[in-house]
């Protein structure tokens, strides 16, 4: 899959379009999921043009995805997580059902999450 630079995130990562933000820092953007699936739902992006995990991992710099794996966990610490637990996805494709063709990791906590899939 080819990069899209009209995708939501990119025009959230330029300033195009607002988010409510958590987090950022020179590799990662991380803000609250418009539409929440649990009490607590953020999604962190690296600020990098990647689709998925394996274009992430082919093409970013090893700082980059070093500062990404770091940003993720300063959301977590930031928002208090560690203690109660949390749950990391990444929808990926379309057996993934991603939606939006930017590498993202979702961060869902505030309650026991249940069974990992429906
Ligand atoms: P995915 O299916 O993993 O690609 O999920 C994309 C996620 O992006 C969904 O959970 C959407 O609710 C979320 N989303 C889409 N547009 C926005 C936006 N403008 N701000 C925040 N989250 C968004």
């Amino acid at each position: 899959m080819t990069y899209d630079p009209n995708n939501i995130f990119a025009k959230i990562l330029r300033g195009e379009i607002p988010c409510n933000k958590v987090y950022e820092d020179d590799f990662a953007l991380s803000f609250h999921d418009i539409n929440p699936q649990a009490p607590i739902h953020v999604l962190v992006i690296p600020r990098g043009p990647y689709v998925s995990m394996t274009d992430f991992s082919a093409k970013a710099s090893s700082e980059e995805i070093t500062g990404f794996f770091r940003a993720v966990d300063k959301v977590i610490t930031k928002l208090n997580l560690d203690k109660d637990g949390y749950r990391i996805l990444a929808n990926t494709g379309l057996h993934g059902g991603q939606e939006v063709p930017h590498l993202h990791f979702h961060i869902f906590a505030g309650k026991q999450l249940g069974r990992m899939l429906i």
